[in-house]
């Protein structure tokens, strides 16, 4: 099974914008208006080493009455189903809003891991906003600017633990095989070397 993580957070935050940079590719649209992923989507992430899969979630709509918050949740919910690990995205710049923390309630009571990332951390307009993400009670944040990069490392050394747990080891060689395939790769370089594979054909 590979492990899936699901972002997750009001709109605006960054969500997309994350998920485009650990599947190293544009497939999320990005936007200022909040809710133009109307849909969550998910896609395989080769995140430095690491692989796994990535599910974007929605936003929804300019008002934010307990209807919307309501349709927002049931795609959130849809997503969390398919996942292992909740990632909830909040606004450094911002700050915490109700919304923020109705999601944060919500994840609470779901039975899965949750990671908390504060993203726009790229200048110091988000320090306070760092210290505050504190409150949301799933420990210490991760700082990051999806958008510029920042952080990075410090989100793969998050998630490395349970990739790693989640995902079977490679077969073990035994010392024969071992040194099978050292005098293999010797034989390979060695010809290379030579230039072997030239005049082949
Ligand atoms: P989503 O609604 O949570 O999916 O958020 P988006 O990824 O669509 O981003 C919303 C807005 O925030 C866009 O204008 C992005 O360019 C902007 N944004 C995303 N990440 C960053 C960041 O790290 N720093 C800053 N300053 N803006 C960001
Ligand atoms: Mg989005």
């Amino acid at each position: 099974m590979t492990f899936t993580l699901a972002i997750i957070g009001r709109p605006n935050v960054g969500k997309s914008t994350l998920f485009n940079r650990m599947v190293g590719k544009k497939l999320a649209l990005v936007h200022d208006t909040p809710g133009l992923t109307r849909d969550w989507r998910d896609a395989d992430a080769n995140f430095f080493d690491l692989k796994f899969r990535v599910i974007d979630t929605a936003g929804l709509e300019e008002s934010f009455d307990q209807t919307i918050q309501g349709r927002m949740r049931t795609q959130t919910e849809r997503a969390l189903m398919h996942a292992d690990m909740a990632l909830l995205v909040v606004d450094g710049r911002t700050g915490l809003t109700p919304m923020d923390r109705h999601f944060a309630d919500w994840l609470r009571r779901q039975k899965m891991p949750v990671r908390l990332v504060v993203n726009k951390c790229e200048s110091e307009a988000a320090n306070a906003g760092i210290y505050e993400a504190f409150e949301l009670g799933f420990g210490e944040p991760i700082p990051v600017s999806a958008e510029h990069g920042d952080g990075m490392h410090d989100l793969y050394n998050l998630l490395k633990p349970l990739v790693d747990a989640a995902t079977p080891p490679p077969v073990a060689l035994n010392e024969a095989e071992q040194e099978e395939l050292e005098r293999a790769l010797a034989m390979y370089n060695e010809g290379d070397e030579k230039g072997f594979g030239d005049e082949e054909e």
